[in-house]
C-alpha cells in the first residue's frame, strides 16, 4: 500500500497490507488472548492507558508531523488533535473504574436475595476507523474498549495508516499485549475480511455508504454494530447577534480541518434582516484564511485528503450555480500536484441544491436567508442526517426552544464543531446508531450481566 502525501502527491511510505489469511490469523490470536486481558486487574489496564498518554505527550512533534504528511492536515491542527486527545484519555482514566464497577440493585436481607449487574467485556471487537481525526475517532473506541477488557482488531483508514501504526506501537510499549490491540492494515477489502471473522462487535466510523455495508455484513451474525457516520450540520443565526463574532466562529466551524470534520458546519441559515451583513463578514473572514503547505505553522486550509472528493466539491458547486446560487468566494480547485480546493462560500442557495443536502466534507458552505425561526427549524430538520445543529442568538430561552425542536445527536448554543468527552457523541438518521464518549460510551463496550443470588 502506498501512502501518498495529499499536499504534494509524493509517496511517503510503502506499507504491507493485510490479506484475508493474515486477518484470520490475527483474529485467532486476539480470541486466545482476550480472556487473559479481561482477567488483568482494572488498575493495570488503566496504568497501560496512562503510559500510552505519556507516550503521546513525549512524541507529540513526531506524531503531528506524520499525521500532517499522510492526511494533509495543517500542522497546528494536528497538534491540537493530539492535545485534545489527552483530555479524552483523562476522562476515561477518571470515569472507567466507577462506571464499570458491579452494581448491587437489590439487597433483601429477609428474602436472602441479592441482585447485581456486572459489566462484561464484549470479547473481540473490530474498530474500523476514519482518517479525518484518526486519534479522536480511534481512541473514542479503543481506549474504553481496552479498559473494559476487550481485545481490539483496529483497522485504521488506509489514508491514516502510519498514524494507526504509531498508535499500535505506543499501546504495545505501554503494556497492552500485541494480541490484545492488533492493527490491521489495508483498504475496504481488508475491512471486509475483518468482518468475516467471528467477532463480537463492530465499531465503525466513516461514511453513510460504508456504514450501510457494514450493517449488512453483520446483520446475520446478531453482533453489536455501532456506526458513527456523516453529517450535514446546520447553524441558524438570529438577528440579535454580533454579526462579526458570529461569522468568525461559524466560519471556523465550517472550515477547520479544511471542512473535513463529521461535525463541520455544512449549512448556514441567517435571519433575513442581517443576511447581507453576515455574508459580508463571513466572506471577509474566509478570504483571510491562509492556504498552503500543511507543515507551515501559519497554514489554516490544508489539502483535501482523498482526491475523489475534489469531484464531489466541483459537482456541488456546478449544481448550485446552475440552479441560481452565487459564488461569493472560491468555487474552484487550485492547480498543483496535490489535492486543493479553494475555500468556497455560496449564497442564494436552497434545498433543491446538492450543496444543501449532501455531505460536502470539504471547504465549501452554503448560506441561505430565512424569514423567521419556524422556517429555520424546518430547514434545519430537512435532512437525512442528524449529527449536530447550532443556534446563534443572545436569547438563551429562544435558543433552547429552537434546539429542542431540532432532530440531532448534539445541539449547540453560540458554538459549533465541538465534541466533549463528558457528553455522548451520537447521531440520528443517516448519522448513525450507537454512541461514543461520556460514561455511556464506556458501558457500550460491555454487556450487562444480571446476577440473581439467593442464599439457601
Ligand atoms: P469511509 O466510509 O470511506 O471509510 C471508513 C473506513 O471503512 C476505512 O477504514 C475504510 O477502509 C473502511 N471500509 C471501506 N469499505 C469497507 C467495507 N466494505 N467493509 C469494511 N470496511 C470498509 O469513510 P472515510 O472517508 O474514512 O471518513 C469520512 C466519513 O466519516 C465522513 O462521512 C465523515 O462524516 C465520517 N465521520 C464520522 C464521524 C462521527 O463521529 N460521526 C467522525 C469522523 C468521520
Amino acid at each position: 500500500m502506498k501512502i501518498v502525501n495529499p499536499y504534494s502527491g509524493a509517496v511517503v511510505a510503502d506499507v504491507a497490507a493485510d490479506t484475508a489469511r493474515s486477518v484470520a490469523a490475527k483474529y485467532a490470536r486476539a480470541r486466545a488472548a482476550q480472556p487473559r486481558w479481561a482477567a488483568v486487574p482494572m488498575k493495570r489496564r488503566l496504568d497501560a492507558i496512562a503510559k500510552f498518554r505519556a507516550a503521546i505527550v513525549a512524541r507529540e512533534d513526531e506524531l503531528a508531523r506524520t499525521l500532517t504528511l499522510e492526511v494533509g492536515k495543517p500542522i497546528r491542527q494536528s497538534r491540537n488533535e493530539l492535545k485534545g486527545l489527552l483530555g479524552r484519555i483523562d476522562f476515561f482514566l477518571e470515569e472507567a473504574a466507577g462506571t464499570l464497577r458491579d452494581e448491587k440493585v437489590l439487597d433483601d436481607k429477609n428474602g436472602k436475595l441479592e441482585e447485581r449487574i456486572s459489566h462484561e467485556p464484549l470479547g473481540v471487537i473490530a474498530n474500523i476507523s476514519a482518517w479525518n481525526y484518526p486519534y479522536f475517532v480511534g481512541s473514542n473506541v479503543f481506549v474504553p474498549a481496552l479498559i473494559a477488557g476487550n481485545a481490539v482488531l483496529y483497522k485504521p483508514s488506509e489514508f491514516a495508516t502510519l498514524t494507526g501504526l504509531h498508535i499500535a506501537e505506543m499501546l504495545h510499549e505501554a503494556g497492552v499485549p500485541r494480541d490484545v490491540f492488533v492493527p490491521v492494515t489495508g483498504t475496504g477489502v481488508t475491512g471486509g475480511a475483518l468482518l468475516r471473522q467471528p467477532i463480537d462487535g463492530v465499531f465503525f466510523t466513516g461514511s453513510y455508504g460504508t456504514g450501510v455495508k457494514i450493517a449488512a455484513a453483520a446483520a446475520k451474525r446478531l453482533i453489536k454494530v455501532q456506526l458513527e457516520l456523516g453529517g450535514k450540520d446546520p447553524t441558524y443565526v438570529c438577528e440579535d447577534v454580533d454579526v462579526k463574532t458570529a461569522a468568525a466562529g461559524i466560519a471556523d466551524g465550517a472550515f477547520y480541518n479544511t471542512g473535513q470534520s463529521c461535525c463541520s458546519v455544512e449549512r448556514i441559515y441567517v435571519h433575513e434582516s442581517i443576511h447581507d451583513a453576515f455574508v459580508d463578514a463571513f466572506v471577509a473572514e474566509v478570504k483571510g484564511y491562509r492556504i498552503g503547505d500543511p507543515l507551515d505553522e501559519s497554514t489554516y486550509i490544508g489539502a483535501i485528503t482523498r482526491r475523489p472528493q475534489l469531484d464531489v466539491l466541483r459537482r456541488q458547486v456546478a449544481d448550485a450555480k446552475r440552479k441560481g446560487a452565487k459564488v461569493a468566494t472560491g468555487g474552484h480547485t487550485i492547480k498543483g500536484r496535490g489535492n486543493w480546493f479553494a475555500p468556497t462560500v455560496l449564497t442564494d442557495v436552497d434545498h433543491s441544491m446538492m450543496v444543501m443536502r449532501e455531505e460536502s466534507f470539504g471547504p465549501i458552505i452554503g448560506i441561505q436567508s430565512v424569514a423567521d425561526d419556524a422556517a429555520a427549524v424546518d430547514l434545519m430538520n430537512d435532512t437525512e442526517y442528524g449529527l449536530t445543529a447550532g443556534v446563534y442568538t443572545t436569547d438563551e430561552r429562544r435558543a433552547k426552544k429552537l434546539l429542542a425542536q431540532v432532530n440531532s445527536g448534539s445541539v449547540y448554543w453560540n458554538c459549533c464543531d465541538r465534541v466533549s468527552p463528558r457528553l455522548p457523541w451520537s447521531g440520528t438518521g443517516h448519522s448513525g446508531v450507537g454512541l461514543t464518549l461520556s460514561t455511556y460510551g464506556i458501558q457500550t463496550f460491555t454487556r450487562p450481566k444480571a446476577w440473581h443470588l439467593r442464599e439457601m
